[in-house]
């Protein structure tokens, strides 16, 4: 078998499109534009090619888009009231704050100052109690973006063995329990794991989300399995992910590349909850 390769890319760009429409539909009733700020601490390269490529697609689709920029050394104090000022702005329905800080600042205290209903990662604990609950809230955008991923192909997770490969807040644990409202059933894999080949060859899905260069095996894969690789792992200059993704593409049956894969698909699923947002503060009933 020969996996047919999910384009992240594409199928991000559909949402995009998708999104503009709604905002240009905004518009065109005289409401207004959806606004979203990211917050970056320093000047980490990685980061602020994160943050220049959020900047540039919420543009794309028509949004208000600006950023905040902190010097490495700024206080916790001033990083939560740049927070909480944003909190207070009408015109800003998303902030993200981009990870991870320098060190001495506190992350959590960060997420938690964050108004829960502007939090499009959907990390504030109020948005992840209302994961675990099966209540409404802002999803993290990681694991939305594979869920999506697994729809664009018609692929039904209803009975099927997930596997997932970390326990992160980020991404392990919240697609876990998304896997599970979609009733898969779950096993989380992590460091301490006793046999991670003999757990992945009973997947039907695959997450991996560890940041190890090709950790997950081709010969690992179940034939016909569907394989989500979150990894971005940079190996002589060139990304990859955490899957050996030519060999595991010999056997499974969809899987995702990197780049060009579950990474388009976050940044689509923060500009979808940052549009969602606005929306229900607007209380628009779509
Ligand atoms: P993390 O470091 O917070 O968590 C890694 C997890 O992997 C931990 O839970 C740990 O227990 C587990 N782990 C470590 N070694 C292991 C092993 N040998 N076997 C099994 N599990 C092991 O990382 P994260 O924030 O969840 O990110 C994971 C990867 O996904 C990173 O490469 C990151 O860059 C990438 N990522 C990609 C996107 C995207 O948009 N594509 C978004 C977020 C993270």
């Amino acid at each position: 078998m020969v996996a047919e390769i999910v384009d992240g890319k594409k199928i991000a760009a559909q949402t995009r499109a998708a999104l503009a429409q709604r905002i240009a539909e905004r518009t065109g009733r005289a409401e207004r534009r959806p606004g979203l700020v990211t917050i970056l601490v320093g000047d980490d390269p990685a980061s602020k090619v994160y943050v220049g490529r959020k900047q540039r697609e919420s543009k794309e689709i028509g949004m208000h888009s600006e950023s905040a920029v902190l010097a490495v050394d700024c206080t916790q104090k001033e990083l939560v009231a740049t927070i909480v000022a944003y909190n207070q702005r009408p015109d800003i329905d998303g902030i993200l704050v981009q990870m991870p800080l320098p060190k001495g600042l506190d992350e959590d205290a960060a997420i938690r100052a964050i108004d829960p209903c502007k939090d499009v990662d959907g990390l504030h604990p109020m948005n992840q109690g209302a994961l675990f609950t099966g209540k409404p809230g802002m999803r993290p955008c990681t694991p939305a973006g594979c869920m999506r991923l697994l729809e664009s192909c018609g692929y039904d997770p209803a009975g099927k063995h997930a596997v997932v490969v970390g326990r992160s807040r980020l991404v392990g644990k919240p697609i876990a329990i998304m896997m599970l409202d979609r009733h898969a059933t779950v096993t989380i894999c992590h460091s301490r794991t006793a046999d991670l080949a003999a757990e992945v060859g009973r997947a039907d899905i695959v997450i991996a989300a560890v940041g190890s260069p090709a950790l997950v095996r081709g010969e690992w894969i179940k034939p016909g399995a569907f394989v989500l690789d979150v990894g971005i792992n940079r190996v002589d200059g060139k990304l990859v992910g955490d899957v050996d993704t030519a060999a595991a593409a010999e056997r499974a049956g969809w899987i995702t590349p990197v780049p060009g894969g579950v990474g388009p698909m976050t940044v689509a699923m923060l500009l979808e909850n940052t549009l969602t947002a606005c929306e229900l503060r607007d209380g628009d009933q779509r």
